[in-house]
């Protein structure tokens, strides 16, 4: 199959302009760095309770499935189980259509023990994408493969959210080190909650054992950070978590967090 020209594939969200002022579900104005600064100081399930009354229903929590889900996933059903004032929490997942077995085994098994009803998004089917861009354009071009697999689908999901909520932690990697718990995410014009920042590996873990949650299997067997099939691989010997995804490519992210 021929390959069209990759520059004609969209890779990246457009920046949108910063919002200045908060505006809650309730219709009170806030100064979002105020919320920053408080939100840096309270813990995930104090943090996530605070955006569901906040922004839901126009608030998303995104699943990758991997370790970080379980842990968001046990703490929003308990959160909105003991106050259903808060409204009913909406998870969704980005569909590759090239998602590990044991990916989709981890939603049913999360799905059977919460009852949450995962909303898929997905881009154009496999088949399309070869016809228009060529085959295999993971191995050619991540960037624009990732953007048609997961940032156009995102930006479905995101539309008409005023909030999304990611799994992201600090110590994932020397770009996320960085990562406030709440601020405006421009790639996608809307804000964005990372609960889990300041959460450590053992931290997690802990979480998980304790309350007894299923987790994505890969993890034992030597996956710390888990994508799509072509592009995942156990890390290598430099400690970093991340460093199994798009290993024989110069890309760190998929273009979905900042
Ligand atoms: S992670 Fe790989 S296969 Fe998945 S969307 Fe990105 S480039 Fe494509």
């Amino acid at each position: 199959m021929p390959a069209i020209a990759v520059e004609r594939v969209p890779h990246k969200a457009e920046p949108r302009s910063q919002a200045s002022a908060l505006t809650t579900a309730s219709g009170e104005t806030i100064d979002p760095r105020e919320v920053s600064a408080h939100l840096e100081s309270l813990g995930a399930p104090e943090a996530i309770a605070w955006a569901l009354e906040t922004f839901n229903p126009r608030l998303r929590f995104a699943a990758s499935f991997q370790k970080t889900s379980s842990v968001t996933v046990d703490i929003v059903s308990k959160l909105t189980g003991d106050d259903p004032s808060l409204g009913d929490a909406r998870f969704f997942y980005l569909d590759t259509d090239v998602l590990f077995e044991e990916t989709y085994v981890t939603r049913d098994a999360l799905s059977a023990r919460y009852g949450i009803d995962f909303e898929r998004f997905s881009g154009i089917s496999l088949d399309e994408q070869s016809q228009l861009y060529g085959d295999q354009l993971w191995a050619r071009q991540p960037d624009a493969c990732c953007g048609i697999r997961k940032v156009e689908p995102m930006q479905t999901a995101l539309t008409g959210m005023d909030c999304w909520v990611s799994g992201i932690r600090r110590e994932d990697s020397q770009t996320r080190a960085g990562a406030a718990k709440f601020g405006w995410d421009k790639r996608f014009g809307l804000w964005k909650l990372n609960p889990l920042a300041d959460w450590t590996e053992a931290e997690v873990w802990e979480y998980i054992t304790e309350h007894e949650i299923p987790y994505h299997p890969l993890h034992d067997a030597g996956f710390p950070s888990i994508g799509c099939t072509h592009c995942t691989r156990p890390p290598g010997a430099d400690g970093n978590s991340r460093s199994g995804r798009w290993a024989d490519a110069h890309k760190t992210e998929c273009g979905l967090h900042g």
